[in-house]
């Protein structure tokens, strides 16, 4: 499997094949790697690009998709076929937006509002998947450039608060750039490995990690124990960051000025140069104590004082967090040993002096706290390489274990490379009308349709009481012990009915099958990740059609003859594309029949109908 490749930046020959580590962030993403000679990690900058790579995606009319500074200079110019901030969307669904629905510059799709989010740009339909996996081939193809050697294999980092869905989701991300993803580090714990902490088993140590990106706001409290990373608790703020800053300057700058105001209110352009000036006068006050620029002859001053003044309720904010992480975690801001300061907001010298007055210690900013989680993960990497003998290697699974939802697709509960022991659980619901029982079928194995992957079990959870579809609410928790036995349970929570089995996944398994396996799923990533968005497309317009037909039926005396006639053609128009039809075909469709009738179900206050359309569904 390993392959030999010759370093030409470093003229050194690389036995084996580089495992990258990623830092996927809302703003900015960087890829990074641990020098072979050198053993340091390293943030890559490939061509002089900087390390830095914006997390921008744009797609051009013609189909070229630009990700980083090339496409972030399109979020004005072309704003609706360029995507910015999608970390925000992934792994979620339409509900999980909240208030901030109507926040993004792009077409966020709620067809299905428990469904995870899609998003349309021009005729097709991309999920937050999808353009994630845009970046990670820029950050890839920039790694391969740079070291001269394939990359194939990556460590990425996630927010300690990303729930299971959400760093599935990044997975399918790196599975879809042809990245293996070896394992999903905690952006926090990715920041105190490049400190340097939790290399030693032997250290036993409180931290705190203060993070402060673009557009988000992070404090993680972690104790670090025999080389383990306990996340005692999180905070933050998933709408706070340096744009913040850069806002309160520009607001400052125009209330000064009635000049600036009225342009900045005419010309978009002004105003995002302006935006681009705030963000400038913001970086320069974290090095000196005034700033001089001007925007069409009109003067624009800003000293580190007032600054400071301006941000004040930012940072209060965060600090606001702090205390509530350091209450879920019960401890005091001294029991700290150490505070880490992560994100280029960190730079600015009123954050850092206010986080370390907090925690009464200077907090640890010796790192570029832009590129410290992607070192963080290149030397958990590099671990995973088996480069490093002094640290040892937890216990975990080598395979996934998860179970069939419907159209035969795998839906992974406990990933492989979990540490053992372990417990993952998900909830699922019924996709009939008066579904009193559910089969539960346990598979092993990277594949997305559970035919490729092996059968560890199955059972029936009877019992369940008559409900319309979307309404039973059933848990199925997985428990996998020290001693590698999985526990799988169900639990039908309205009624209290539940059911459990329990297997050895690795129970005549042998090493050469498990390789085999990883082998197979890495040869096959691309097309099962597309067969895989196939199906779904087919699920959520078998539900849709299911749901539709239903109504028509039941309601059809408060609909209009022409309704009834336009949404049968809708309908036969979903039908004949569904059984061929590509998953942007099939969602267009979906889309249509969707807006053509979400309206009746309002109309005759059947909302319950629209709550029954939703959930993921066993068959
Ligand atoms: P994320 O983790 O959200 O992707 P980053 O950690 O890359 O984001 O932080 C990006 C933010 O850091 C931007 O708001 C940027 O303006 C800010 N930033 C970068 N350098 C500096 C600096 N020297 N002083 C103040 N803010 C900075
Ligand atoms: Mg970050």
């Amino acid at each position: 499997m390993a392959k030999i490749a010759i370093n030409l930046t470093t003229a050194s020959i690389q036995k084996e094949e580089v495992i990258v580590g990623i830092d996927l962030g809302t703003t900015n993403s960087l890829v990074a790697y641990m020098h072979p000679e050198d053993h340091v990690p390293i943030a890559i900058n490939d061509l002089g690009l900087g390390t830095i790579v914006p997390s921008v995606v744009h797609f051009s009319s013609a189909g070229e998709v630009l990700v980083g500074d090339a496409a972030k200079e399109y979020l004005l110019t072309d704003p609706a076929n360029t995507i910015y901030s999608v970390k925000r969307l992934l792994g979620k669904s339409y509900q999980d937006l909240g208030n901030h629905k109507d926040s993004f510059g792009y077409k966020v799709i709620d067809d299905n509002s428990e469904g995870l989010v899609k998003i349309r740009v021009q005729d097709k339909f991309y999920s937050p998947i999808e353009l994630s996996a845009e970046i990670l081939k820029e950050l890839r193809a920039r790694a391969e450039h740079a070291l001269k050697t394939p990359v194939n294999r990556a460590v990425i980092t996630v927010p300690a608060y990303f729930n299971d869905s959400q760093r599935q989701a990044t997975r399918d991300a790196g599975k879809l750039a042809g990245l293996e993803v070896l394992r999903i580090v905690n952006e926090p714990t990715a920041a105190s490995l490049a400190y340097g902490i939790g290399l030693d088993p032997n250290e036993e140590k409180t931290i705190a990690v203060y993070d402060l990106g673009g557009g988000t706001f992070d404090i993680s409290i972690l104790k670090i124990h025999q080389g383990i990373f306990e996340v005692l608790s999180t905070h933050g703020d998933t709408y706070l960051g340096g744009d913040d800053m850069d806002r309160e300057i520009l607001e400052f700058w125009t209330r000064q000025n009635r000049l600036l105001a009225d342009l900045v209110a005419l010309d978009p352009n002004a105003a995002q140069a302006l935006r681009l000036k705030a963000e400038e006068a913001k970086k320069a006050l974290s090095q000196q104590e005034k700033f001089k620029a001007e925007l069409n002859g009109i003067e624009l001053k800003l000293d580190r004082h007032t600054f400071d003044t301006l941000i004040t309720p930012i940072i209060d904010r965060t600090m606001a967090s702090c205390q509530m992480a350091l209450k879920d975690a019960g401890l005091q801001p001294e029991q700290m040993d150490t505070v880490i300061m992560v994100g280029g907001s960190t730079r600015v010298p009123l954050v850092y002096q206010t986080v370390s007055d907090f925690f009464g210690k200077p907090a640890h900013n010796d790192l570029n706290p832009d590129e410290v989680v992607s070192l963080g993960a290149a030397i958990q990497a590099d671990v995973l390489a088996g480069n490093r003998k002094d640290i040892l290697l937890l216990d975990v699974t080598p395979l996934t274990l998860g179970i069939e939802t419907m159209g035969g697709l795998m839906d992974s509960i406990i990933p492989r490379n979990s540490k053992i022991p372990t417990k993952a659980g998900r909830q699922y619901t019924t996709s009939v009308d008066g579904q009193v029982n559910m089969k539960i079928s346990v598979y092993q194995g990277e594949r997305d349709l559970v035919k490729e992957n092996r059968k560890l079990a199955e059972f029936d959870l009877r019992g369940i009481p008559a409900m319309p579809a979307g309404f039973p609410k059933v848990d199925v928790n997985f428990i996998l012990n020290a001693d590698g036995i999985l526990k799988v349970e169900a639990v039908e929570l309205r009624s209290g009915v539940r059911q459990e089995v329990e297997v050895k996944p690795q129970y005549g398994l042998t090493d050469e099958q498990v390789e085999q396996m990883l082998m197979d799923s890495i040869t096959h990533a691309r097309e099962d990740v597309s067969t895989r968005m196939v199906i779904e497309a087919r699920t959520t317009a078998e539900q849709m059609l299911y749901q539709v037909e239903r109504f028509v039926e039941k309601n059809g005396e408060h609909l209009s003859p022409e309704e009834i006639e336009l949404t049968r053609q809708n309908v036969q128009r979903l039908r004949e594309v569904l059984p061929t039809g590509d998953k942007d075909t099939i969602l267009k469709a979906v889309d249509v029949l969707e807006e053509q009738t979400s309206p009746f179900a309002e109309r005759v206050m059947q909302i319950s109908i629209k709550k029954a359309m939703t959930g993921k569904k066993i068959e």
